[in-house]
């Protein structure tokens, strides 16, 4: 039996709200009939609310009482793919309806009438009185070339109060109009001259071409070395994408990286796609939303919840980069962007491209199965060629106490500064170093917060927790037995390492790139900038360097621990830790100048060590599959975690020791428990927290004996507990 599309005027229906209620909400429909998936207003209480018809209501409650659908609004109806996507994404995460809608209506305003907001822009006079307030909003004006601004984004882009923005159209400097209707974005046009490709790339365009054309689901698994022309080869699928008259989605890890895509954009087709990423105006974001809904834009670029923007044809999916851990959202709703592409894709006939040069082991191990096809590009563009990689073998050096860089490095650092090039030290640490100890009791500063050690940071002159963000000024004396000027700090963070090559090489300018020493990703973009045209001779670089960034000097890279990422007991240690080394030795050589990567290590004969100094992917992923599928973990088996968090542990480690006890409904579906055990990260911000761990085979129906298995728990106050499907960080 199919299910009514359009109910009548007074028929009760159901209607899908964000508000945390559990499910659906009845309602009455309006005069003149309502259908499902109009966007809708409600009254709730003294309020009136957005929301969706989703469907018949449930009814089962005095009709009398039911109030009606206050109005429909003027938003392109959620059609049946997207309420559909938004249904098993929930399903998949374990999250409740109402919170998936409310990523998926992330913009302001939607329920404005059109022309309610009002936009200022610049009048042209000068103002009588000038501050230095003014000042900057009329330069933020002048910058974005006489565009207008609702007052909200305008305030926080020239960081004034309404105020300011009052007293400018006071004086005249500033007009207030009503805000024109979202408008269409400006055309892409695919047929512009795209660069001329190679035939290894011109095959691989072929074969996703075809693929966007034929119009029905499938993914790709792009795979090529860093500057073999991935991105090249994706536009080309957008292109083909676009002349079907279907819309593109580019989804990108890192906002730091959209600008120089954008560029590229432009130049293959006349102008800028869309963008969507927390960095984007409120007003901007409005407007994409819109226009998704509406097919008034072609190409969206952004990070992963774009994935949630309402699409009215969506034929294409590009995740670029998808290995990449920032893809999976740690906090409010757990998804792996990468997995709900997919999702999506499915339901609505697009096409997925996973675009990698170091795929993930889940999308390696889809592509041997068959499930994805793949596609690889062999060489890198033009004449550079992959560094050379060597070991050093740190058990055969003599590195004094309190320094990093072995002889043999320093000596090929020279060589290269010598010869005009760059080199790079990588280390995954931020801050100067990672544990402060005291010479006189032995006591190690810890945050006060969270179960971590403070890592000092040199150039904030503070000790700061990485988990929570705590901070405190550097302690003159140990805060554990008082003695002063005994604290000593413990191994290298990046900038101690960048103190030490001052030391080795003095006549260097030396440049540290850590997240952390930038305000904005403005900043972090001019300074990547700056080092590429040459403006620094080191680079001393926290796992940020790792990320697709350009640095055509660049011929050496040394790795200071490359042993570091293989300690631990994440389960993707290796495979991460293979990932990284092999995007940080892909920074070298990527102009006519060949490029060298040294990893310093004190296990030469470790098999992932072995195997990123021998270049052999395919055996690599070979042989961690074969340790994976022994184990039945991911991706040849199911995981999920429970995380339990209280500021009573106790109160934790009982619920967590009943729910190990009354596991039932996970042992009928095959799946085991383990724990509760302190996470790794046992307190984070006062709050203790247990961790339960559950295996299940891979056929298992994991989600439905989790509800199962939950449903009885009633949480006592203070108490949280987060389901995470698929765990990628072991926190
Ligand atoms: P990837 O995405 O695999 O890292 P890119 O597509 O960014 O590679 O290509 C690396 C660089 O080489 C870019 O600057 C790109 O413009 C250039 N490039 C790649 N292929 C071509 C080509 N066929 N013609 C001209 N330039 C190219
Ligand atoms: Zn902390």
């Amino acid at each position: 039996m199919s299910l009514p599309e359009h109910f009548d005027e007074g028929a009760l229906v159901a209607v899908l709200t964000a508000q945390p209620l559990g499910g659906t909400l009845d309602y009455l429909a309006p005069e003149g009939g309502i259908a499902v998936g109009d966007f809708v207003e409600v009254p709730l209480g003294p309020r009136r609310i957005m929301g969706v018809v989703w469907g018949l209501g449930a009814g089962g409650f005095d009709l009398k009482k039911a109030r009606k659908v206050g109005r429909v609004l003027d938003l392109a109806p959620m059609d049946a793919a997207m309420r559909d996507f938004l249904a098993r994404a929930a399903a998949y995460t374990l999250t409740p309806l109402p919170a998936m809608l409310r990523l998926a209506t992330r913009a302001p305003g939607l329920s404005d009438p059109p022309g309610a907001q009002k936009v200022y822009r610049l009048a042209g006079l000068v103002p009588a009185r000038m501050t230095e307030a003014r000042g900057r909003v009329l330069a933020v004006l002048r910058e974005h070339g006489g565009m207008g601004f609702g007052l909200s984004d305008l305030c926080d882009l020239a960081g004034v109060s309404a105020s300011v923005v009052k007293g400018l159209v006071a004086q005249g400097a500033l007009i207030e109009e009503a805000a024109p209707r979202d408008a269409p974005y400006p055309r892409l046009d695919p047929d512009l001259p795209a660069k001329r490709l190679t035939e290894d790339q011109a095959t691989a365009a072929a074969t996703l071409c075809g693929a966007v054309r034929s119009g029905s689901y499938g993914t790709t698994l792009l795979r090529g070395v860093t500057g073999s022309g991935k991105t090249e080869v994706y536009l080309e699928a957008v292109a083909e994408c676009l002349r079907q008259g279907r819309q593109a989605l580019v989804l990108l890890p890192e906002i730091a990286l959209t600008a120089e895509f954008l560029t590229r954009v432009e130049a293959r087709f006349g102008t800028r796609p869309a963008e969507w990423h927390s960095g984007v105006t409120m007003a901007e974001r409005r407007r994409v939303w819109k226009m998704a809904g509406e097919g008034g834009v072609q190409m969206v670029v952004g990070a992963r919840s774009a994935l949630f923007l309402p699409f009215r044809d969506l034929g294409l999916i590009v995740v670029d980069e998808e290995h990449d851990g920032s893809y999976k959202q740690e906090d409010g709703v757990l998804y792996h962007a990468r997995d709900m592409a997919v999702l999506r894709a499915s339901l609505c006939g697009a096409r997925v491209v996973l675009a990698s040069a170091t795929p993930s082991l889940e999308s390696w191990a889809n592509a041997e199965a068959g499930k994805y096809d793949r596609v690889d590009l062999a060489a890198r563009f033009g004449v550079a060629v992959m560094p050379e990689l060597a070991a050093i073998d740190l058990r055969a050096e003599a590195v004094p106490a309190g320094r990093w860089v072995s002889p043999t490095l320093r000596q090929a650092v020279k060589a290269r500064l010598a010869l005009g090039e760059q080199a790079m030290l990588f280390l995954n640490r931020r801050g100067y170093a990672p544990v402060t100890v005291c010479r006189a009791c032995g006591h190690q500063i810890g945050c006060a917060q969270c179960d971590a050690r403070m890592v000092e940071h040199r150039f904030q002159k503070r000790l700061v927790c990485h988990q929570c963000g705590e901070s405190t000024a550097m302690p003159l004396a140990c805060p554990s037995c008082g003695v002063e000027g005994r604290l000593a700090a413990v191994g290298p963070g990046v900038e101690r390492l960048a103190e030490e090559a001052a030391a080795l090489f003095p006549d260097a300018r030396i440049a540290v790139l850590s997240s952390d020493l930038f305000g904005s990703a403005r900043a972090l973009k001019e300074q990547i900038a700056e080092i590429a045209e040459g403006g620094a001779d080191v680079i001393i670089g926290t796992q940020l360097v790792a990320k697709g960034h350009n640095f055509p000097l660049l011929t050496l890279v040394g790795v200071i621990d490359a042993d570091l990422g293989l300690q631990g007991s994440d389960l993707r240690a290796a495979e991460h830790t293979f990932q990284l080394m092999r995007q940080v030795a892909g920074r070298a050589g990527r102009a006519e100048r060949p490029g060298v990567a040294l990893l310093q290590t004190h296990q030469p004969d470790h098999p992932v060590i072995r195997a990123i100094l021998a270049g052999d992917e395919e055996g690599f992923w070979r042989a961690e599959a074969a340790a994976r599928r022994q184990a039945g973990v991911p991706p040849y088996g199911r995981m999920a975690g429970i995380i339990l968090s209280s500021p009573d542990m106790k109160a934790a480690f009982d619920l967590g020791g009943w729910l190990a006890r009354n596991a039932a409904p996970l042992h009928a579906a095959g799946a085991e428990v383990y724990g509760p055990a302190p996470a790794p990260i046992a307190r984070i911000r006062g709050r203790h927290r247990v961790r339960l761990l559950i295996k299940a085979p891979k056929g298992a129906g994991l989600q439905a004996a989790i509800s199962r298995w939950l449903a009885p728990v009633k949480l006592p106050a203070q108490m949280r507990l987060a389901v995470d499907i698929d765990p990628q960080s072991f926190y």
